[in-house]
């Protein structure tokens, strides 16, 4: 009575079902980190994907977790081929069932006493799968300055997808960015906090908010230089958080140090900012003598308490940035006499 029902379950026993996944407007396609502490989604260029990235190892954008390529599908494509494989397997036992009823009415005798029929309500069903659709584009693309591959992300990646390459340059600009997005959201941040915590508490984790970003500035720039200085040598340790110090060694290595990029003004700021980096880190930001004697800063006496404002925050990220750019000009310069002498 159930010979098609049979022959199918036959045919579906260990048989797979694909699903399609389909990319973007702009031909990007989704992945997700399987690192269960991460879970960060990132789209690749789906050319690139085929072409560019290997079967042994794609790494996380964020995290850097290390897996073969069939381990980044993201957790949407994985339930909607979860519900597809049902739908399709459902639909051929449906199909099958009605073939066999359809079969089991044509052979009963005509005009017996007893008629029986057999019905399976509902038409055919569908047996093939429909793909899963990309998720929204993502404004962030990348792409990799060491193996040229393509990929999008939401807020920032650190490394390459498909060959785990930490860009130096592209690392810092992000660090600028946060910074920058920190500095900007913090009345947003603030309105919230007085809602639910109270005037005190936002004021202490505004304050403290605007000061992270000096440090954050600062060390965003030290591994920027020390990155970008390895082609020149091992710089002593932590040279790079000390500005007279780090503008030396630039100078040594590419001829330039950072008087070539900033005016006098913008370097009496600077050292400032770095001394006020110091004292925040090392003495709670409580004005010493040291302090007023190797920053110049005038506008403070002994045992004052700093005060850190957006102003500062944005002064030291122009003035990083304008660094950068500088180092990153004579560095490509030297990298191009290097190579034709
Ligand atoms: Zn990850
Ligand atoms: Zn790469």
């Amino acid at each position: 009575m159930f010979e098609d029902l049979i022959k199918e379950m036959e045919r579906m026993n260990g048989q797979s079902v694909s699903v399609e996944i389909e990319s973007d407007e702009k031909g990007y396609i989704d992945k997700q980190c399987p690192n269960e502490e991460c879970e960060f989604i990132f789209k690749v260029n789906e050319e690139d994907w085929g072409i560019i990235f290997k079967d042994e190892a794609v790494w996380c954008p964020f995290c850097r977790h290390e897996a073969t390529s069939d381990q980044w599908f993201t957790v949407d494509q994985v339930e909607h081929a979860q519900a597809e494989a049902l739908a399709v397997m459902k639909g051929r036992i449906h199909n099958s069932l009605r073939s066999d009823a359809q079969k089991f009415n044509r052979r009963q005798p005509k005009n017996s006493f007893i008629s029986m029929t057999m019905k399976v309500t509902g038409g055919p069903k569908r047996t093939h799968t429909i793909p899963a659709k990309a998720a929204d584009l993502m404004q962030l693309e990348i792409q990799c300055e060491n193996c040229e591959s393509k990929f999008a992300v939401i807020g920032s990646a650190y490394f390459c997808p498909a060959c785990g390459h930490n860009s130096v340059t592209r690392t810092f600009r992000d660090s600028l960015r946060k910074i920058r997005a920190k500095k900007d959201g913090v009345g947003i941040v603030k309105q919230a906090l007085i809602k639910t915590a109270g005037k005190d508490e936002a004021e202490l984790a505004c304050r403290s908010l605007i000061e992270t970003c000096i440090s954050d500035g600062v060390v965003a720039f030290q591994k920027y230089c020390d990155g970008m200085y390895e082609n020149y040598g091992k710089a002593p340790f932590n040279a790079f958080q000390r500005l007279e110090q780090a503008s030396e060694l630039w100078r040594s290595a590419i001829q330039e140090g950072f008087d070539a990029w900033l005016c006098e003004e913008e370097i009496r700021l600077l050292s400032i900012l770095y001394q006020k980096r110091h004292l925040l880190a090392h003495n709670e930001g409580i004005v010493d003598a040291k302090y007023i004697q190797k920053s110049g800063d005038n506008t403070y006496r002994e045992g004052q308490r700093l005060v850190v404002s957006a102003k500062d925050v944005e002064n030291l990220v122009a003035c990083l940035e304008k660094l950068s750019n500088g180092i990153e000009d004579a560095c490509s310069k030297e990298d191009i006499n290097s190579r034709h002498p």
